[in-house]
């Protein structure tokens, strides 16, 4: 007999990893439920983080454009896709070196703010990484990533 809690995958994508607190942001930026189950883990122990968060969706298999904005949730996140009850691949995410329209710039003389113009912010350094506004050169407020 399964228990609710055990539901695993037979075909979809685990978001492991996630930091305590970001399971809902995720879902959130994924427009999670979409069609099949959904199980979340909020602060679960994790032997190399302390506690993390997990979000497991069934039937679901993530575009690069939305890998790409689950990355900025934080530093070792990590998505494995499962085929027939097996993992199949298993990818730690790394953020684009640009981030186009995906985040705002919060100079408020910026013109990203003044006209209808897409944000484009340029990542430096090594991890935790800076995001540089392409127009204002203001620095992003982002998850350390
Ligand atoms: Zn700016």
């Amino acid at each position: 007999m399964s228990r609710p809690g055990d539901y695993r995958l037979v075909n979809g994508t685990v978001i492991d990893h996630l930091p305590v607190g970001s399971a809902a942001r995720a879902m959130d930026l994924l427009g999670l439920p979409r069609e099949g189950p959904v199980t979340v883990g909020i602060n679960v122990p994790s032997p190399s983080q302390g506690r993390k968060d997990i979000v497991r969706v069934e039937g679901l298999f993530l575009e690069k454009h939305e890998l790409d904005r689950l990355a900025l949730l934080g530093p070792s996140i990590t998505v494995s896709i499962v085929r027939g009850g097996k993992v199949a691949s298993k990818t730690v995410l790394d953020v684009p070196q640009r981030l186009v329209d995906m985040i705002p710039c919060r100079n408020p003389t910026c013109i990203t703010n003044a006209e209808p113009v897409v944000t484009v912010f340029v990542r430096e350094g090594e991890r935790p990484y800076r995001f540089r506004c392409a127009y204002c050169e203001r620095i992003a407020r982002v998850a350390k990533t």
